[in-house]
């Protein structure tokens, strides 16, 4: 319960866009798989994680 509170709306929504990922394409995804909107989400997740292991 706290652990969810304390992820911020910005990682929220990178963790749905790597979830729709998982099942389907976007819009923006490339046809060789790469989408700029993962790439995005997942460096969002990846320098949060490391903000949060610093504290
Ligand atoms: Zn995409």
């Amino acid at each position: 319960m706290a652990a969810m509170t304390e992820v911020p709306y910005f990682v929220q929504v990178a963790w749905v866009v790597l979830d729709d990922h998982t099942v389907k394409r976007c819009d923006r995804c490339y046809p060789d798989g790469w989408c700029p909107r993962v790439a995005v989400s997942r460096a969002r997740v990846l320098a949060w994680r490391k903000v949060r292991h610093l504290r």
